[in-house]
């Protein structure tokens, strides 16, 4: 192109803008001033005008426009690096065409949280204004004004916190032209930085000094012997603790200019205070040779490529993943590995950390907003070569990447159930795609979805059958929990699990006792009239707990003491029902005295750092029984643990979800490979009330094979994913007969623009059919074949929100299964 041509074209930026409101969903032009011409680039933050406002934005682009005359401009850039990649940008737009959700969301979901607007007002004075301050001004006039002589401009809450300035104050200067106000974007960036010493002169120059330093300066003279010898410097406070010199020695010779002070910046590194022990690779067993080629050949000849590796727990598949990493890393390309939170435990940390060190970055929720920052400007300015973390970990911005890992790849923490409501999966494929990478999906129970590819050759499939330790899976035994209660026996503990309970410990073994999660568990029932105590404000039994004596509200946060008779009947027969972990923690202990107890679920582990201390304390032999919900399901080691009990098997199988029966298989397939993965040999007891559902029968059984075909043949029957895509449409509102009617309605306008073989069902009540006074409901599309993202119901969907606008209308649209 023209050189002339490409520079009018560049002069004009198109911007995501930082606003969520009607219509705003797409790219808006602005004149790039001369000025910052060589700043602005695809995926640089800016600061535009829009309205009245003046928000922040990303860089799409540089669009052609003709009549470029109305439009505003530019007006700064705010980081010396775009945040953002143009890969990265291209990418926000592809996933929020795939999951119909506005591309800011996407874009805001992509940078750390420090670097999401804050929204400042900045306080200066009118240019040309000296701010001449009166007399007869008050304290607070003469402060701000004096301050404001000196400093420029302030923010709005720095200047409010001068003695004497108010609000009204600040009003009133405005009013009258003595001050200006505006909005800026600024961010929540803190940078550390730390003070080094560097030698001021040459080295000769030095030597010269220090032979001419008074005999009583060998204080100093030490320091530049020390300087000398390291011409790049050191930190401060390491060069005084290590020659036990004062500060003021040093400042003596900074004076004299014989050293230089310098403010480096410094990354905070959470894991600074840790030392990992380096790890070699280790020599790999047949099948894991297998599986390593089969990722090495793609990756070598740059072709992207998708593979399930399906291999049992404990057969050696983090070894894979580490070596695999060494080869892209020894091509001069990047990795991204995958986990979901709740696997991210120290001991996976230490895995990758002992394996590559420093070149590795850690992003997971547990590090402060600055420290994730770090890691992920790591990241962005190719200090490191390998990003490990959750979901978002999938938006890492590398540039050459050559392997994404994805471990525990059914899990359901991998898709975000709030917008934009994307798959991590999905956006790994893409990026993989874009980069001609290899995808390595690991599990050992792949989820239905990634099962069905690999069966038909859209992935391929890697199965690792043997333990690496050729440790043989544990025994898992079934219990009827129907049989229990008829023999009389109204416990949560069956007999087999209290014995079982009591043979481990004695033996000096460990147990973990998994409950599925908290919430619908304990309730509060009258004996009389059947009635449990529900929130006011949802259509949910209230969940007791037993520590304050309290009811409340999982959903919406709803408190109140615990009734001391029924509110509908007023008898005083009132019991306690189902089995929170508190309660599960109270019978063990009255049926089982002594036995020590470690607690995890949501409660115990809220505070930072809980959840690490309770398993470190586990594993250092502190308790002899882990209770917990599923976040003790999986990633964990513990070589003592030889008994895991599962409460409930079959709480899950009564969601109303059509992954009801996969979810239950893998929770006991994954809870299955907790025992015995070292010397001790292993026992599984799965208390059940329907022991003859397929999914809870063929996990004791290990049927992988039989499990995954019965699961797609009733899917296929019922026309779930992967034989279809679901788009789920809620709708929510306080009003239960204006939400029916703007349902119908959408109904009505979204049927006729469906494609034939299309399938809408609703609306109808959504499974809780209330949620802090809203009442909610849903709509479901299924529809099978090639689906066009630009297709009218496509773009119907798009505009829900907008095109019923009605003010307290709540809608988000869900997409599944491709
Ligand atoms: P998975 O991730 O499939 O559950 P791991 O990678 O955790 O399995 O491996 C299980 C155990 O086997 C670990 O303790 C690991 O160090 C060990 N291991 C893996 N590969 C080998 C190997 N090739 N030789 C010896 N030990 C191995
Ligand atoms: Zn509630
Ligand atoms: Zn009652």
């Amino acid at each position: 192109m023209d050189r002339k041509i490409e520079a009018e074209r560049r002069r004009i930026a198109a911007v995501y803008v930082d606003v969520s409101a009607h219509g705003t969903d797409r790219a808006f032009d602005y004149l790039i001033p001369e000025a910052l011409l060589s700043e602005v680039k695809v995926g640089s933050r800016v600061q535009v005008p829009f309205g009245p406002r003046k928000l922040m934005g990303y860089v799409a682009g540089f669009p052609t426009i003709t009549n470029a005359k109305r439009l505003k401009s530019i007006h700064h850039v705010l980081d010396l690096t775009p945040p953002l990649t143009p890969e990265l940008v291209g990418l926000a737009e592809w996933s929020a065409q795939t999951w119909l959700c506005p591309v800011i969301s996407v874009l805001h979901g992509m940078v750390p949280a420090v670097l999401k607007g804050r929204y400042q007002r900045i306080i200066s004075l009118p240019i040309g204004e000296q701010g001449g301050i009166s007399e007869l001004a008050d304290e607070g006039e003469q402060k701000l004004l004096t301050c404001l002589q000196e400093r420029k401009e302030v923010t709005e809450e720095y200047a409010l916190a001068l003695p004497g300035v108010t609000r009204s104050l600040l009003r009133t200067l405005v009013e009258e032209g003595r001050l200006q106000s505006d909005i800026r974007v600024g961010d929540q960036i803190t940078r550390k930085t730390r003070t080094w010493v560097l030698p001021g002169v040459g080295d000769a120059s030095l030597q010269e000094a220090m032979e001419e330093l008074p005999p009583q300066a060998s204080r100093q003279k030490e320091v530049l012997a020390f300087m000398q010898a390291r011409p790049e410097g050191i930190p401060l406070p390491e060069l005084l603790t290590h020659l036990g010199v004062s500060r003021s020695a040093v400042n003596r010779l900074i004076e004299k200019g014989l050293l230089l002070r310098e403010e480096r910046e410094e990354y905070r590194d959470p894991y600074a205070h840790r030392s990992f022990k380096q790890t070699t690779p280790l020599p790999l067993t047949e099948e894991q040779q297998r599986a390593f080629d089969a990722i090495k050949t793609p990756m070598v000849e740059k072709r992207n490529h998708s593979i399930l590796l399906h291999g049992v727990t404990g057969s050696g598949k983090t070894e894979i993943y580490l070596q695999a990493i060494t080869e892209t890393l020894n091509m001069g390309r990047q990795a991204i590995v995958l986990v979901p939170e709740i696997s991210l435990t120290p001991q996976m940390v230490e895995r990758f950390k002992g394996r590559f060190g420093d070149r590795v970055a850690v992003l997971h929720s547990g590090l402060s907003k600055g420290e994730r920052f770090d890691e992920w400007r790591r990241i962005r300015s190719g200090g490191v070569e390998v990003a490990i973390g959750a979901r978002s970990a999938i938006f890492a911005p590398f540039v050459n990447i050559g392997l994404i890992i994805m471990d525990e790849e059914h899990e359901s923490s991998y898709k975000q159930e709030e917008t934009p409501r994307y798959h991590a999966r999905e956006v790994a494929k893409k990026r993989c795609q874009i980069h001609d990478a290899v995808l390595v999906m690991g599990t050992a129970t792949p989820s239905v979805e990634t099962y069905y590819r690999a069966r038909t050759g859209e992935y391929e499939w890697i199965t690792l059958s043997e333990r690496v330790h050729g440790r043989p899976f544990p025994r898992m035994d079934i219990v009827d929990m129907r049989e229990e209660l008829r023999s009389g026996n109204r416990s949560i503990f069956s007999k087999s699990l209290r014995s079982a309970l009591n043979e481990c410990v004695d033996r000096g073994g460990q147990a973990v006792l998994f409950l599925n999660r908290r919430g619908h568990s304990t309730f509060i029932l009258c004996r009389e009239c059947g009635k449990t105590v529900d929130c006011p404000h949802c259509d949910i039994s209230l969940t007791y707990h037993r520590t304050n004596g309290t009811l409340r509200c999982h959903y919406c946060g709803h408190n109140e003491r615990v009734p001391e008779s029924c509110p509908v009947c007023g008898s005083s027969h009132i019991r306690y029902f189902g089995t929170g972990t508190q309660r599960v923690e109270e019978e063990l202990t009255r049926l089982l005295p002594g036995m020590r107890t470690i607690r995890m679920d949501v409660d115990t582990v809220s505070r930072k750092g809980a959840h690490e201390r309770l398993l470190q304390a586990f594993g250092e032999g502190k308790a002899d029984v882990l209770l917990g919900t599923q976040m003790i399901a999986k990633g964990l080691d513990f070589p003592r643990v030889t008994l895991v009990g599962v409460i409930a098997a079959d709480s899950m199988l009564h969601l109303p979800d059509y992954r009801a029966a996969e979810r239950t298989f893998q929770l006991l397939t994954q809870v299955g490979g907790r025992a015995g993965r070292h010397e001790a040999p292993g026992r599984v007891v799965v208390q059940t009330y329907t022991p003859e559902h397929y999914s809870i029968r063929m996990a004791a059984q290990y049927e992988g094979e039989p499990f995954y075909r019965q699961e797609c043949l009733l899917r296929k029957q019922h026309g779930y994913p992967p034989f279809c895509e679901v788009f789920q449409i809620r709708m929510s509102h306080p009003d239960l007969a204006s939400l029916m009617q703007l349902a119908h309605r959408v109904v009505g306008d979204l049927r006729p623009l469906l494609p034939e073989k299309a399938n809408l069902l609703g609306p109808v009540p959504a499974p809780i059919p209330r949620i802090k006074d809203r009442y909610r409901v849903q709509i479901m599309i299924k529809i099978t074949g090639h689906i066009d993202g630009k297709s009218r119901w496509i773009e119907a969907l798009r505009k829900i929100r907008t095109e019923y606008e009605d003010i307290n209308l709540r809608v988000g649209v869900d997409r599944e299964g491709f």
